[in-house]
């Protein structure tokens, strides 16, 4: 659904080293739908470069994470989970029976947390928005 920022672009853009591997693990994040934990991204990794480490994940995202094209989430199960930086804002909900993330955006929320931060002096810069709930159609 949401457009991603193309990593490997960026580091190209920016003059930021990338090597192979980096840029499989790159290429997997802008592939990924789906917010994936480090592990779940190492698998990925791995199938297309076996010699991909673990530590070679954590230290790759923990780069594109400070070079700001990569944003990590906490969605409550202490794992933290990534996504290239989306091109536009969206916000999440997150079931909590099987951790599946789901993207939403709504203008009236958005007006309305503006509306928040004016009331209280403050010009909106940013936010984070996280819905957590158990399907209504479970058995
Ligand atoms: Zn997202």
């Amino acid at each position: 659904m949401t457009n991603r920022i193309d990593i490997e672009a960026v580091c190209a853009e920016r003059g930021l080293r990338i090597t192979e591997q980096r840029r499989v693990i790159a290429r997997v994040l802008s592939d990924s739908e789906d917010h994936p934990d480090v592990e779940r991204l190492h698998e990925r990794a791995v199938a297309i470069d076996p010699r991909i480490s673990i530590a070679t994940v954590y230290r790759t995202v923990r780069l594109f994470e400070e070079a700001g094209i990569l944003d990590r989430h906490d969605f409550g199960d202490g794992r933290a989970r990534y996504e290239a930086s989306p091109e536009s804002h969206h916000d999440h909900l997150i079931d909590v029976e099987t951790g599946k993330v789901v993207e939403f955006v709504d203008p009236e929320l958005e007006a309305l947390q503006r509306q928040i931060a004016e009331r209280l002096g403050f010009r909106l810069v940013d936010h984070r928005m996280e819905l957590y709930g158990v399907r209504l159609d479970r058995d």
